[in-house]
């Protein structure tokens, strides 16, 4: 799950990451009372997307920079009526862009210098990992491509946590000495509280500035959660905002289903991760295109391979499914009955092959051929992928 930079800074406060003074508008004359009540001669207007870049992109209507500095509240005002409700396109949101709904509105501050720090769980080391460099303000990937020296890299024992040496060593390797150096140990060691209390998988903060007056403050934030965390995170689920996410999903996950959304033409129903690959796979190996990753789990109801159903069918692009059940946990006929009842319910159309096996497996084919629907029966994973891509070819 990813949250907004304005809830980011909610944490930031909650946590003592030190930042600049914003709050979030969302009408243009929302924006101007807060610059107003901001009160400082620059005032920085950005526009809320789950996605970076947001600076150098450009709105569909041909407005330039979602990151805009003005100096009076009218001009505030006047900047956030060109982004609200416009879409902003930057080289992380595709070319469609996102629908800006929200604008930050904060104290604009001076740099001297960006700097990128992030926090993110290392699989190689099974370990938080920091990273940090005085490249801030561009990508991380351009700077690990050009000037990967430039890139220092600090794994923290997740027992002890960070270390007053490492975030001291982190300072120095960004030339931060003195009083920013206390600064600095302050706002790490906060932040990778927040990154370990929040349960996430990733903080990245940039840039991150030094001011001319020598102060250090996180002036930009991404955030990643765990979603297996968020059971035990109700805060963060509420900064959930579910318009910036695939609609397919979000109904997914309304019945607990573990759906991903591809741009194919063959969508398939399958229970269990691994088995779900692996009909990817074979969909892609017989000349199909999969349209979706979607396991249904070990125990599934029928209201939701119903709800299945209904998810695969509203993609455009889908032109035929592919359902391949292992009854392990699951009984063969409680599936037959949800496909029967879905495929009523919304009138299926398009060519649908099954496959099931194991528990009761003879019993929900009889279901299934006694349906009155044209079911194309499958034996072996192979056959079913063939069948499936040979229907819509003919189709
Ligand atoms: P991103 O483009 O989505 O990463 O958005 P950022 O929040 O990082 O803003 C983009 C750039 O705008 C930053 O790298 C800064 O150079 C600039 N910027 C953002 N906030 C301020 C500010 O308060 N003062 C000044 N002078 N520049 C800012
Ligand atoms: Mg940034």
């Amino acid at each position: 799950m990813n949250i907004h930079e304005y809830q980011a800074r909610e944490l930031f406060e909650k946590f003592g990451v030190a930042s600049s003074k914003g709050k979030v508008a969302s009408t243009p004359e929302e924006a101007e009372q807060v610059a107003a009540a901001i009160g400082t001669a620059k005032i920085v207007v950005k526009a809320q997307i789950h996605a970076g870049g947001r600076g150098k992109g450009t709105f569909v209507n041909g407005f330039k920079g979602g990151v805009h500095l003005v100096h009076t509240p009218a001009e505030a005002r006047e900047v956030a009526s060109k982004m609200l409700g416009q879409a902003l396109v930057t080289n992380q949101t595709g070319p469609e862009g996102r629908v800006v709904n929200k604008v930050l509105v904060a104290e604009a501050v001076d740099i001297s210098r960006e700097l990128y720090f992030a926090i993110l769980v290392d699989r190689a080391t099974s370990a938080p990992m920091i990273i940090a460099s005085t490249e801030g303000g561009m990508d991380i990937e351009t700077v690990a491509e050009h000037t990967p020296e430039k890139i220092l890299n600090i794994s923290v024992d997740p027992l002890l946590g960070i270390q007053p040496y490492q975030t001291r060593k982190i300072a120095a390797a960004l030339g931060l000495r003195g009083p920013l150096m206390t600064q600095a140990s302050k706002l790490f060691t906060a932040l990778y509280r927040t990154f370990i209390e929040a349960d996430c998988s990733m903080v990245e903060i940039n840039p991150l500035v030094v001011t001319p007056e020598g102060r250090l403050l996180a002036l930009d934030a991404k955030f990643n959660f765990d979603d297996n965390a968020l059971y035990r995170q109700p805060a963060i689920v509420a900064m959930r905002d579910t318009a910036e996410e695939d609609p397919r999903e979000v109904a997914a996950s309304e019945f607990n289903l573990n759906y991903i959304g591809l741009d194919g033409n063959i969508a398939c129903l399958v229970n269990g991760a691994g088995l779900a690959m692996a009909t990817m796979d074979i969909i892609q190996y017989s000349g199909g295109k999969p349209a979706n990753f979607l396991d249904v789990g070990g125990g599934a109801t029928k209201d939701q391979v119903s709800a299945a159903f209904k998810i695969i069918l509203s993609d455009k692009n889908v032109e035929g499914i592919l359902v391949n059940i292992f009854g392990g946990i699951m009984d063969c006929d409680v599936i037959a009955h949800g496909i029967i009842e879905a495929a009523r319910e919304v009138g299926l159309k398009l060519p649908l092959v099954v496959r099931l096996e194991g528990n009761n497996v003879e019993a929900g084919k009889k279901t299934l051929s006694e349906s009155g629907l044209t079911i194309i029966g499958a034996s072996t994973l192979a056959d079913a992928a063939q069948k499936i891509v040979a229907a819509v070819k003919a189709a």
